[in-house]
């Protein structure tokens, strides 16, 4: 998650403290008996969250915005010079580029890793960037 982190007023943080162990007991195991009062509770009004889960094939990612934040669009995408060669698929090791007309990549499946960029041979493969 990403944003401009706010920190919970000083009056209420024990309460918010206390609040997220009882919710993530695990916590306990991190942080023992009193040293919990370490800790800083904030809240993010307005920010990104970026899901992103490496345990299924395909990997699957998707981003939120939270409040008034707003996604950034990130990874690549194939431009219209692609001369339809098919190396970017077979490179893919999440095989998250299909073909239905056009090569295209599906960006919930694509781990950034940049090997159908370095592979295009006719630098058909672009960055998003925003
Ligand atoms: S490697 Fe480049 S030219 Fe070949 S299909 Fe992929 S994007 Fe198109
Ligand atoms: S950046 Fe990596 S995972 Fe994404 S489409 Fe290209 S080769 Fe596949």
């Amino acid at each position: 998650m990403t944003g401009v982190p706010e920190l919970i007023p000083l009056e209420s943080q024990k309460e918010w403290l206390d609040k997220l162990f009882d919710e993530n007991p695990y916590m306990n195991n991190v942080y023992p008996g009193e040293s919990r009062k370490i800790l800083d509770v904030f809240f993010i009004r307005n920010g990104e969250i970026e899901y992103f889960n490496l345990g299924v094939h395909p990997i699957f990612r998707e981003s939120y915005g939270v409040g008034k934040g707003i996604t950034k669009r990130k990874g690549y995408m194939i431009s219209e010079r692609c001369s339809l060669c098919g190396i970017c698929e077979k490179s893919c090791p999440q095989r998250a580029i299909s073909f239905k007309d056009k090569y295209y990549i599906r960006n919930e499946n694509c781990l950034h890793c940049g090997l159908c960029y370095e592979n295009c041979p006719v630098t058909a493969i672009e960055r998003i960037e925003d």
